[in-house]
């Protein structure tokens, strides 16, 4: 038995009145995804537990089967995850941005999206001026791309991580223009290192070569989204298959690192918006024929979303029918297979960004007839017979094939 799961990212949607009140899915083309829907089950799903903010890698962490409340520890983790950083128990996991800060206010959570050959250079300065200035320095910072780098703390006890962990930071995109001093993180000792840290960065950064030269200087780092590594169980000793993911967004290479899952880099994502999807398709099906389940995850949609681009959202969709879902469908015809289509969260055109709403869910059975569910779509899906249940069920849903 195979398996696949499609995520098209943010897809389902209000009704949108350009659309004449449809959503994308109604009236995108996709034959494809149709027959899987009416000839599988449809339903409703959430992926995102109620205490959470529905993020894409709270919501897929869901997908892939395991429960966020257990297992979710944040972002700088997952981060650290995806490029195999290795971390300790005792280590916490910041992001890190590159930011300007003139009058300490929250200018440019990107530093003017700062080049990663400079800002690798100001990550390697740093962890040198840290260390001279203080030879038992805990904390070491890793450059990744552009304006997006991590910072690891390492506590003196698991005791200290877990409060470092539970300390409220704010991610700097959400505090443009505000004043750092109303947005910092607390007066526990922790805190107040963290927090000199960013402080101190200053010093190194202002008078730096590269930020003399540059138009909006990367003079200060702001670190949030800190957490200690998740402990996932590995994903074959928990379900007893084994999993592919192929997906461009590294926070979910690094769930599906943590889960011993096998993650595969299609090359060409800066490619044309065709090739892209083909690539991603072709790949999928050379991935499900080394692996029981493939996982596979397409970001457009949710970027039509944010950008409220509605023709863009509908093109995603369709191009993700006839390059993904088409192909990797057609090349399973002569196994017995289970098939499972939903988006992680929506984000609806109207708003621009992801609400906590529950999905439309289709899950297709080769040996099955399926039940009155006619469409994917936030309608169609209402005929059918799912009972709707957390995300973190699904994979034990098609397994079981108790669906
Ligand atoms: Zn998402």
């Amino acid at each position: 038995m195979k398996y696949v799961i499609f995520i098209p990212d943010g897809a389902s949607d209000y009704p949108v009145e350009e659309l004449d009140g449809k959503t994308p899915l109604m009236v995108a083309n996709t034959p494809n995804i149709d027959k899987l829907a009416k000839e599988g089950f449809g339903g409703f799903t959430n992926n995102v537990p109620d205490a959470y903010t529905p993020g894409s890698d709270v919501a897929n962490m869901s997908i892939f089967g395991y429960n966020p409340a257990d297992y979710y520890t944040g972002r700088g983790p997952l981060e650290a995850g995806s490029e195999g950083i290795p971390t300790t128990p005792t280590d916490v996991i910041f992001r890190c941005n590159t930011i300007f800060s003139e009058d300490d206010s929250m200018d440019d959570f990107n530093a003017g999206h700062i080049s990663t050959e400079e800002a690798a250079e100001l990550m390697e300065g740093l962890n040198e001026f840290f260390t001279s200035k203080y030879p038992d320095f805990k904390g070491k910072f890793y450059s990744g791309v552009s304006y997006r780098h991590l910072f690891i703390y390492s506590c003196d006890s698991i005791e200290d991580a877990e409060v470092l962990s539970s300390i409220k930071t704010l991610p700097p995109h959400d505090i443009v223009g505000e004043k750092l001093a109303d947005n910092l993180f607390g007066d526990c000792e922790l805190a107040q290192e963290i927090q000199q840290i960013m402080f101190e960065s200053r010093e190194y950064l202002e008078s730096h070569e590269i930020n003399k030269k540059r138009e909006i200087p990367a003079n200060m780092v702001w670190l949030w989204g800190q957490g200690v590594t998740p402990s996932l169980p590995n994903f074959k000793e928990t379900y007893g298959i084994t999993a592919s993911v192929i997906t461009g967004v590294d926070l979910l290479k690094g769930i599906g690192n943590f889960a011993g899952m096998n993650i595969v880099n299609v090359p060409g994502a800066t490619g044309y918006f065709d090739t892209d999807y083909k690539q991603k398709g072709e790949y999928g099906i050379e991935a499900l024929k080394e692996t029981d389940l493939l996982l596979i995850h397409i970001e457009a949609p949710d970027e039509a979303g944010h950008a409220q681009n509605t023709e863009e959202k509908v093109k995603a969709i369709e191009r993700i029918d006839e390059f993904i879902v088409g192909p990797i469908v057609e090349s399973l015809k002569d196994e017995d297979f289970r098939a499972a289509i939903l988006p992680d969260h929506p984000t609806p055109i109207s708003v621009g960004t992801h609400t906590r709403d529950d999905v439309p869910l289709v899950i297709y059975d080769s040996n099955l007839d399926g039940d009155e569910c006619e469409s994917f779509d936030e309608e169609g899906v209402k005929k059918g017979s799912l009972e709707t249940k957390p995300g973190h069920f699904l994979i034990q849903r098609l397994i079981s094939g108790e669906f």
